[in-house]
């Protein structure tokens, strides 16, 4: 029997992994609390799976077939039958801790409850479940259609048969999974954050403007794009959110997040999703 998938969150990260495990012939409901957000999110899938057909790397019948197989829900009771559910909602600790608690009571025996955090603990994470022995993160990169690496991160309690699983699950949906342990930050973020808020530090005390620290790195270290375009891509209050994880959890004073990057997120200038972040954006729809 094929794996029912169910995605919590149908934002940037969730609606890109619910297009991935459609895509490999999985039946997936994407869920989430806001109505508008899952318009968007399969709005957005169309959007890719249209560009995909149009560049020749899928066929019309598979982008037809992809979009039949993802399914909408605002009820998280919709995960019920899922033998894999993956958490993608909004990097906050007290959120997450919620829908996990939620999820023990409705997701099936036996289905891996994954978490797609980007620094969150996983062992923590599953402590608010009886079963944290099914519990670990899968750390989707963004863009999930385009991004080969998933970070497995296990927790302290994860087992061998979850974790060999997961590993499978990736594998088969045409991704390279890496086997991480539980730390603040994984490696992905652990590495890349302190560079992003160096590079808004170098903003905050007028090293230079954002177009140049973008392309001192772009063309010094041959980055495909600067920290700060990322920073915009991620998401600014993701980028704070994981670096108040990171000077949490490691308790070292490297990882305080920068004063410029706790405003623009004050302000909402959240980076691409907002219109406007280090950089600007044209929001408006596309004729
Ligand atoms: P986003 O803001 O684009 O989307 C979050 C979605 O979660 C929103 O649609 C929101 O309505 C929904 N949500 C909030 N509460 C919910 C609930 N209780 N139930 C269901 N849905 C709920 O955020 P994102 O960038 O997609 O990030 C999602 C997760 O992925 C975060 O944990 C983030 O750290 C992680 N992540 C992000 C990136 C990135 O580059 N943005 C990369 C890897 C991992």
């Amino acid at each position: 029997m094929t794996d029912r998938v169910a995605v919590i969150g149908a934002g940037q990260m969730g609606n890109g992994i619910a297009h991935v495990f459609a895509q490999h012939g999985f039946p997936v409901t994407m869920i989430d609390v806001a109505q508008g957000a899952l318009d968007k999110g399969k709005a957005t899938i169309t959007s890719n799976l249209d560009r995909q057909l149009k560049k020749g790397t899928i066929d019309q019948a598979l982008r037809d077939a992809t979009l039949g197989r993802v399914s909408l829900a605002t009820d998280m009771g919709a995960a019920h039958d899922a033998s894999l559910v993956i958490e993608a909602a909004t990097e906050r600790v007290d959120l997450k801790f919620k829908i996990f608690a939620d999820l023990d009571g409705i997701a099936p025996a036996g289905a891996i409850l994954a978490s797609n955090t980007s620094s969150i603990a996983i062992t923590e994470i599953a402590a608010r479940t009886r079963r944290p022995a099914d519990v670990i993160g899968m750390h989707f990169m963004n863009p999930v259609p385009l991004m080969q690496l998933v970070e497995v991160i296990r927790g302290i309690a994860t087992s061998d048969e979850t974790t060999t699983r997961t590993l499978a699950l990736a594998k088969s949906v045409g991704k390279v999974p890496v086997e991480v342990n539980d730390y603040p930050g994984f490696v992905a973020n652990r590495i890349l954050m302190p560079m992003i808020n160096e590079a808004v530090y170098c903003v905050m005390e007028g090293v230079a403007t954002p177009e140049a620290v973008d392309t001192v790195m772009k063309l010094g270290m041959n980055h495909p794009m600067g920290p700060l375009t990322l920073a915009d891509f991620i998401g600014l209050d993701t980028c704070l959110a994981i670096l108040e994880v990171m000077h949490d959890g490691l308790g070292d004073p490297k990882y305080r997040p920068c004063p410029l990057l706790r405003k623009y997120v004050a302000a909402g200038w959240l980076g691409k999703k907002s219109g406007r972040g280090f950089y600007r954006y044209d929001t408006a729809p596309k004729g």
